[in-house]
């Protein structure tokens, strides 16, 4: 890679971002296609947030993805929102447009994308998410805008699960329930279902959000982490021969979304798949 005074500047603002795999998937993907482009971290505290997106602008900085926890705090300072950003409420992508600021949303999108690649259907088909943070939302609305037949949430505080299922009720014509994790027990006819939360993830990796007994009653597993490639959560859906997937299908697929947002093509995604091999994060 040249560094040189016309090389211009991507990255990831959030907090922590120390264990983040988009610099490795953007650089490969700046390499590859020979632009004179560089992608780094920005751990940035909670008090310089406003400062950190006005600072994108007046350092000519192209463009940056947005994780957690700021996908919500950002809105306010940018020019331009876009309409599933606005559905979702949360931006992960801002481009910088010649000094105005677009803020969008690509993890629906990548989630999505990921789920038709592995030939899993959606439409007409009975979610379950487990989760009511920011990614449960994203998916949420990405499930209303495809069609599913309908959507449990589950979540450990159920007052938020509660504020997402009367988000979807009141945006979208799709059935909706909530209910606790532990009221799983008595649902049946799961197509779908989805951890969206962090449980499980490096380094709690033998805890899962709900019991094998729930787990072994879906007909497609999803689980949206990536770090271990197999939770504890996968591993039961693989003991009951479930069809399942780990996060990185859609953590690619939304870095794509976001690399078209900034340079209007797509990178290759076999090259990262390769790459991420290669260093172990895909079996
Ligand atoms: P978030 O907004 O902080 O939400 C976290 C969720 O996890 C909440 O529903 C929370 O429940 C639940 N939770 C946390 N600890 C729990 C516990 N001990 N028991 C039961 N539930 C618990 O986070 P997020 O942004 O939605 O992210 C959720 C997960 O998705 C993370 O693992 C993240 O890495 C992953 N993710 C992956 C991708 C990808 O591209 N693959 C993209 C986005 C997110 P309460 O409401 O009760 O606190």
């Amino acid at each position: 890679m040249n560094i040189d005074s016309k090389t211009k500047i991507y990255g990831l603002i959030g907090h922590p971002v120390g264990h983040s795999l988009s610099p490795l998937i953007h650089n490969t993907a700046f390499l590859d296609q020979k632009l004179n482009c560089i992608y780094d971290c920005f751990d940035v505290l909670p008090e310089n947030i406003k400062d950190a997106v006005f600072g994108i602008k007046a350092l000519g900085i192209m463009g940056v993805n947005v994780t957690v926890p700021y996908k919500e705090m950002v809105i306010p300072y940018l020019d331009f929102i876009s309409d599933e950003a606005k559905l979702i409420g949360a931006v992960n992508t801002i481009k910088n447009n010649d000094g105005r600021l677009e803020g969008y949303n690509t993890d629906a999108s990548g989630f999505i994308e990921s789920l038709l690649e592995q030939g899993v259907e959606i439409r007409g088909k009975n979610v379950v998410i487990l989760g009511a943070g920011g990614a449960a939302r994203a998916i949420a609305v990405a499930f209303s805008l495809n069609d599913v037949n309908s959507i449990t949430i589950a979540n450990r505080t159920e007052g938020k699960a509660y504020n997402l299922y009367k988000y979807i009720k009141e945006k979208f014509r799709t059935e909706c329930k909530y209910t606790s994790l532990d009221e799983l027990i008595d649902f049946d006819n799961i197509d779908i279902l989805i951890n969206a939360t962090s449980v499980g993830m490096f380094p709690n990796v033998n805890a899962t959000p709900v019991d094998e007994k729930i787990i072994r009653k879906a007909k497609f597993i999803y689980d949206l982490i990536y770090n271990p490639k197999e939770t504890l959560f996968l591993r039961y859906a693989k003991k009951y021969g479930i069809k399942n997937s780990n996060g990185l299908n859609m953590l690619i697929n939304q870095a794509n979304n976001s690399f078209k947002i900034w340079f209007g093509k797509n990178f290759n995604k076999n090259l990262i798949v390769n790459v991420l091999r290669k260093k172990e994060f895909i079996k």
